[in-house]
């Protein structure tokens, strides 16, 4: 695609890469058929190949209206696009950009901009969310029922092994999800325990960033990140092997801390071995298996539930890591079911679900009528998003993969049927 970027943005480093992303679309219009939004809407300006024209005439210096901006904004960021896509369009990259450009030109609404900033001020802090989440399960009976659906129970966390092995991986402890569910980080470290690693946190780390990221405020998203590079870099020095996430929206944003931080002299170096340590759980369980002899023979029992696997858009298309995790359910004797368009988006998204609460909606009920086509007893995620929007829309139960595996191990090691 051609393009001319407006002077004054196309020499800055975003108007370099900007240019180079738009230059790799040919059209073609691939990517059209896998975009969740465009087959809600059927409008071409709500598919990838009308939004990178949007953010091609905005970015040339065309003027630009709250009109692009809305598009931008029902974006999922799901990345779905950049799976299909045949030219290799980074489109989350580009995505990014326009939002960012928008957002410095256009003014949001006054509604729009409390809500939005509500967000990021709660949300990445522990200190906020707890509190509020302690009242929202006081007061859920006079809730609305889709807002009580959307608190969980309380689960506890189990205990946390001690760090006995000399093998060590740092853990990412994030914002929600500690909040939300301390059970699926636990449940990683006991199982990444009998596997001979001890899995700590690092004290002073939090919210990875992504949640400002896709309120297009980059400058939270990198202080968070830097904080986090700052608590880790000590645990690294020290031999911790990999920084282990379980929220693989997270997972994805960290990998792609040394890009964020790529032109900032203090960080660059340290955030780019950072993203290179990070790895979705799924990838260390699935190569220390490999050597792994016990874990073979704990496999030895049959699994009679049979499992719906939700794959996150940031796992799969994110990460690139798709059917890692399917592989190793299956190899566990998971009876796997049917999932038809398991590349589409549940709608949750991060900020989405409470941003865009229509489309949110419609993408949850095909979602979890796809899951439930192959009627699982149980479905399982990877990724503390999905898990909280879905479990709002189904009654059947649903949890973090790694916590099937571990209750699994801890039943063989009581010797349960
Ligand atoms: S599939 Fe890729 S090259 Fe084709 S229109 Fe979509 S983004 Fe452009
Ligand atoms: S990121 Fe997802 S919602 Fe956005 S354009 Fe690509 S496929 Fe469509």
């Amino acid at each position: 695609m051609f393009a001319s970027l407006d002077p004054q943005f196309r020499d800055s480093p975003d108007g370099a890469e900007a240019l180079s992303i738009l230059r790799t679309c040919v059209h073609c219009g691939f990517c059209l058929a896998t975009c969740p939004t465009y087959q809600l809407l059927g409008d071409e300006l709500d598919s990838p190949r009308g939004r990178i024209y949007l953010m091609k005439n905005m970015l040339e210096g065309q003027p630009v209206s709250r009109l692009t901006q809305r598009h931008l904004d029902r974006c999922l960021t799901c990345r779905s696009c950049e799976t299909t896509c045949p030219s290799g369009v980074k489109y989350g990259r580009l995505v990014d950009i326009g939002r960012s450009y928008a957002e410095a030109h256009v003014p949001r609404g006054p509604l729009d901009y409390l809500k939005r900033a509500l967000l990021k001020t709660v949300l990445p802090r522990p200190m906020l969310f707890r509190p509020l989440l302690a009242a929202g399960r006081v007061f859920s009976p006079l809730l609305p029922l889709s807002l009580r659906r959307k608190i969980p129970t309380f689960r506890p966390p189990g205990p946390w092994p001690a760090a006995r092995h000399s093998r060590r991986m740092l853990v990412l402890a994030g914002c929600v999800q500690p909040v939300l569910a301390p059970d699926i980080n636990a449940a990683a470290a006991r199982v990444l325990d009998r596997l001979g690693i001890s899995l700590v946190t690092a004290p002073r780390a939090g919210c990875c960033g992504a949640l400002a990221h896709h309120l297009a405020d980059e400058h939270q998203a990198r202080d968070a990140m830097r904080r986090n590079i700052d608590a880790w870099w000590p645990f690294v020095e020290q031999g911790a092997e990999a920084i282990i996430v379980t929220a693989s929206g997270c997972g994805t944003e960290i990998k792609e801390y040394g890009h964020a931080l790529r032109h900032d002299p203090d960080y660059s170096d340290r955030a780019q071995q950072i993203a290179a340590l990070a790895r979705d759980i799924s990838e260390v369980i699935s190569e220390e298996l490999t050597d792994n002899a016990l874990f073979y023979r704990e496999n030895e029992r049959d699994v009679s539930a049979a499992i719906a696997f939700q794959s996150p858009c940031s796992l799969q298309h994110g990460q690139k890591l798709k059917g890692v995790v399917e592989e190793l359910l299956q190899s566990w004797g998971a009876r796997l079911t049917p999932v038809p368009d398991a590349h589409l988006c549940c709608g949750s998204a991060g900020t989405y679900s409470l941003l865009q609460p229509e489309l949110s909606r419609r993408l949850q009920a095909n979602k979890v009528a796809a899951l439930e086509s192959g009627k699982p007893d149980l479905i399982l995620t990877a990724n503390i998003g999905c898990l909280t929007h879905l479990a709002s829309a189904t009654d059947t139960p649903i949890q973090h993969w790694v916590q099937w595996l571990d209750a699994r191990l801890s039943d063989h090691h009581q010797g349960n049927p």
